[in-house]
């Protein structure tokens, strides 16, 4: 699947259509959560006939094109799924009971409710929430594919405005390697990452500089008075700042996933849960956390595409173990090299665990496609190039 995103030039009206739009696919997918929680042991076919009840029993849910609440409830589904998998696997820590949604930014709709103007510079939503017809600024050639290779379409909503997003079955062509190299890779702090042959990947700067704007725009919301104009506006830059980084961050953790892919045959990561992780509110560390996620998600899009193989390992001991002798080697967070006082070996310590990755992976061989594409809908699957104008 391939996801081509435009930005909407959407009127006022039309935006409020749309919040509404947005609303009751919220609405549906949580009354069917609902109601799968409190009828224990209904299957997908009860989810599908209890979403008939709620359009006939609800004016404003049929309103709303009706494949658009199918996917809804397949949301559901996906989210019943996922709980269960988790379980069955005995996956450790929380198993991500499905939860209902608060805030929803999208709707989604399949291959109805929707039409491509001929040009295919504009869409027409033709179900009765009143969203009528959107231009679509942005140079993707979303003509080059035929309409039945579109299999959804999404408005989402940002800080800056309204995307549509295109999902369009395409072939996926894979491309030749440029190497056939071993990696193991080993995400820090310090660096972006550190790999198994010595090489640091430093932090991209911008997640520095905008921690800096970002603190101050989140500061600034707070000396508006609550209820006002300017408070609301306030939130809006802050907003807007975090959706430049997290632009950012992909496109970043995008280009560096594509470079290790196409380099290298084999290629392994640890399987680090990043929620999992230690609580900490230091924003710098969030952001990072984030970037690890996306990084991870384009690693495993890209080995599909240039045929790598990618892999991930628990992460048991690998910055304890000397990579040389296997000893361990006790050390705390601060201390950044790794001096084996068994065999003598001295590395830069995220290099000592990048090397036991490689390692790891190799012999036991993993689970490769791990759990990194995450808390996603199916549709997300695939390359997303954003060439909408920005429009402030
Ligand atoms: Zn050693």
């Amino acid at each position: 699947m391939l996801v081509l995103e435009y930005k909407a030039v959407v009127k006022k009206i039309q935006a409020m259509a749309i919040n509404e739009a947005i609303r009751t696919s919220q609405f549906v997918r949580n009354k069917v959560l609902r109601f799968w929680m409190d009828n224990r042991g209904v299957g997908k076919k009860e989810l599908y006939q209890y979403n008939t009840q709620l359009r006939s029993e609800f004016e404003f849910v049929k309103n709303l094109n009706s494949h658009a609440c199918q996917a809804s409830v397949e949301n559901v589904e996906r989210a019943i799924n996922r709980f269960f998998d988790n379980c069955k696997k005995n996956k450790l820590g929380k198993k991500g009971y499905p939860r209902f949604k608060k805030d929803s930014r999208s709707v989604e709709y399949k291959t109805s409710g929707w039409k491509l103007h001929p040009s295919k510079r504009r869409i027409t939503f033709s179900d009765n929430k009143g969203i009528g017809t959107l231009k679509l600024l942005g140079k993707w050639d979303i003509h080059t594919y035929p309409v039945e290779f579109i299999k959804r379409v999404r408005i989402v909503r940002r800080a800056d405005g309204y995307y549509v997003q295109f999902c369009v079955k395409a072939e996926s062509t894979t491309e030749p390697r440029t190497g056939n190299g071993e990696v193991g890779l080993d995400v820090g702090l310090e660096y972006f990452y550190s790999d198994s042959n010595g090489h640091h990947e430093e932090n991209p700067r911008f997640l520095r500089k905008a921690e800096k704007s970002i603190k101050h725009a989140q500061r600034r919301i707070y000396t508006k008075e609550k209820g006002k104009n300017n408070r609301r506006k306030a939130r809006g830059r802050y907003a807007r700042k975090h959706l430049k980084v997290s632009r950012q961050r992909e496109e970043h953790a995008k280009t560096r996933a594509r470079n290790v892919c196409k380099a290298n045959a084999f290629v392994a990561y640890e399987d680090l849960n990043v929620r999992g992780l230690v609580k900490n509110h230091h924003l710098a560390k969030s952001i990072n956390d984030v970037a690890w996620t996306s990084f991870r998600r384009w690693l495993e899009y890209f080995a599909l595409k240039f045929n790598t193989e990618v892999v991930a390992v628990a992460p048991h001991y690998t910055s304890q173990k000397c990579s040389n002798c296997g000893e361990t080697v006790k050390k705390g967070l601060s201390t950044r090299t790794h001096n084996c006082s068994h065999c003598g070996t001295v590395l830069q310590r995220d290099v000592n665990a990048a090397i036991n990755i490689l390692v790891s992976a190799k012999s036991t061989g993993g689970h490769p496609g791990s759990n990194a594409w995450g808390d996603v809908s199916s549709t997300c699957v695939g390359q997303k190039i954003c060439k909408g104008k920005k429009r402030q």
